[in-house]
């Protein structure tokens, strides 16, 4: 079956479940019916001595009435119980959201559990930004658009959470080095990471974040703002870096792992940087990364994912804790 199918299927179920105690039982083949002898046929001119009986009438006691299945109906979660959850879109191409959808089951779990979808051009009917829990902000913000800059500052009015969602959001990313000219809107120039022009709470860089993570980050909000008090620790545990990234500001390249890392003596030479950035731009030489900072799109992908850059020992103490809380919430089987 096809994913289209997939999510057919399970937005418009054709068969709901039935009681199995009350299905019908196995299908019988009924004997074939004794095939009755042909009437005699009078001899033409004589009278038959008695007409054919009739059958008698049916009684309605006598209609036997099948009992029909019994339909259940399935739980469904109050809604009051989930955050709201909006997707802003600024300037960047949309591989952010892409990456979102790509968590497939995962994001049915988490849309029908933990989260609705309030705002979302591309998949919401809604035109002006809501009230929300949480903004994943995707893109940066151009400048000679006076209705982006002002759709940045309504989300930031209405948002609790604002995620600087991928790397054009959190540090311009390619963004940074448009100068106008574009085909279909030549007067855009200038782009800024959201963080130039509002505060924003947490930093997920990447170009695009992986769905786990994008998906991980939704999961902890959820538990941050609805939890226990002991899933909110857990939560702010493993929002806290990402807290940390976007308290660091909005300028990032493969320069600062050079010198806050490889030129500190902190590297391990594990080769994380390398597999992170999305242009190839760092190779390892001797067992130490090298950057070519002629091909570095500055998303700060490699300084974010490196395990050298920062320590954080909130989550390292609490690692298995919150990798059991982020599968007890998204389900067995739902990866
Ligand atoms: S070196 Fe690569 S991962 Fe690091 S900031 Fe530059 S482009 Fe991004
Ligand atoms: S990710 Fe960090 S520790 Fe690992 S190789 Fe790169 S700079 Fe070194």
């Amino acid at each position: 079956m096809g994913l289209l199918s997939d999510l057919m299927e399970k937005i418009f179920p054709k068969n709901k479940p039935v009681d199995p105690k009350a299905a019908p039982g196995p299908v019988t083949v009924p004997e074939p019916a004794a095939v009755p002898k042909p009437a005699a046929v009078p001899e033409p001119g004589t009278v038959p001595e008695s007409r054919p009986e009739a059958k008698p009438a049916v009684k309605p006691g006598d209609v036997k009435v099948e009992k029909k299945p019994e339909i259940i109906e399935t739980e469904e979660k109050p809604v009051a119980e989930k955050i709201t959850i909006g997707h802003v879109h600024m300037s960047g191409c949309t591989g952010c959201l892409v990456s979102l959808a790509d968590n497939y089951e995962g994001l049915f779990t988490l849309l029908d559990n933990y989260a609705d979808l309030n705002y979302c051009l591309t998949l919401a009917d809604v035109r002006d930004i809501p009230k929300m829990d949480v903004a994943l902000v995707e893109g940066s913000v151009c400048i000679n658009d006076p209705h982006s800059v002002a759709d940045i500052k309504k989300t930031r009015e209405n948002a609790t959470i604002v995620v600087a969602l991928g790397s054009c959001a959190a540090y311009g990313n390619i963004t940074r080095f448009s100068r106008g000219g574009q085909w279909n809107q030549p007067q855009h120039e200038s782009y800024l990471p959201i963080g130039d022009l509002i505060d924003v709470d947490v930093y997920l860089p990447a170009c695009p974040p992986s769905p786990e993570s994008i998906k991980n980050v939704a999961v902890m909000a959820y538990l941050l703002l609805r939890g226990t008090d002991e899933q909110k620790e857990l939560a702010a545990a493993y929002l806290k870096p990402l807290m940390d990234l976007a308290k660091r500001g909005t300028e990032a390249c493969g320069c600062d792992l050079m010198f806050d890392v490889i030129n500190q003596g902190l590297c391990m030479g594990c080769g994380t940087c390398v597999a992170t950035c999305p242009v190839r731009a760092i190779t390892m030489v001797y067992g130490k990364p090298n950057i070519d900072s002629d091909l570095c799109i500055k998303c700060g992908a490699c300084y974010a994912q490196c395990p050298r850059s920062f320590f954080n020992f909130d989550v390292m103490n609490q690692f298995e804790a919150i990798g059991e809380a982020i599968d007890a919430a998204m389900g067995k089987g739902d990866e």
